[in-house]
């Protein structure tokens, strides 16, 4: 279900109040040209018709791909109202993705994109933070995220400054996670709803056995896991 609503918004510049489309659930399945407008906050953006000017206004919004069973939600500000139970709807092997930042809502929806598990990118960003630092002092580091260039994955580095470096992103350790952790995340489902590279973190560290697990089965299997194609 995605039907857009009529919702009043006003004009900073010249109070005008203006009726809009907003798109408060979306079903990327549906609507796969969606992705792009939720990249770039196109939803957000209105046209005042007396003055001309672009308002921007963020509300909140779900999207999601019922295949995958990924939902994001999008929380603006304190307007929580509209998806306050979404955790209790979701079914067995669904998960629900919450973030309040525009630009964590971008990355995820570009994640989901692409086709991969939010919460695995969430672990291997994790990793790839730890191996960046390993190797790079003395960067201000302000924003870790997903992305891709040129059809090539990366993990992005970015300092105050907006000084970027990149890191290919880790797809060995993406099969190794995927592999250790598919059972497990499904079974927790709604347990967690920020995925986070801290989150990350404490899901490791608690399930470790499983890691090793997987690591030895795909050594066993003669697939390497430590170096990148
Ligand atoms: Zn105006």
């Amino acid at each position: 279900m995605s039907s857009p609503k009529r919702e009043k918004v006003t004009c900073p510049a010249c109070k005008t109040l203006i009726d809009r489309w907003c798109w408060r659930t979306i079903d990327l399945r549906r609507h796969p040209e969606a992705y792009e407008k939720l990249k770039t906050g196109a939803y957000f953006k209105t046209l005042c018709p007396s003055c001309g000017r672009e308002v921007y206004e963020e509300y909140s919004m779900v999207c999601y791909d019922k295949l995958s069973g990924a939902f994001i939600q999008f929380v603006a500000g304190t307007d929580l109202e509209p998806f306050f139970y979404l955790d209790e709807l979701l079914e067995e092997g669904q998960r629900l993705s919450k973030v309040n930042d525009r630009e964590d809502f971008a990355e995820k929806v570009h994640i989901l994109q692409n086709g991969r598990d939010d919460r695995i990118v969430e672990m291997c960003k994790f990793w790839t933070l730890r191996q960046f630092f390993m190797r790079i002092s003395g960067f201000d580091l302000k924003r870790q995220y997903y992305s891709d260039e040129g059809g090539k994955e990366l993990i992005v580095f970015e300092n105050a400054a907006g000084e970027r470096a990149t890191a290919n992103f880790p797809k060995n350790l993406y099969r190794l996670f995927d592999a250790a952790y598919r059972d497990v995340l499904k079974r927790v489902k709604a347990k967690y709803d920020e995925y986070d590279t801290e989150w990350a973190d404490g899901f490791i560290r608690e399930h470790l056995d499983l890691l090793e697990h997987a690591a030895e089965e795909l050594k066993q299997k003669g697939e390497t896991n430590g170096n990148e194609e």
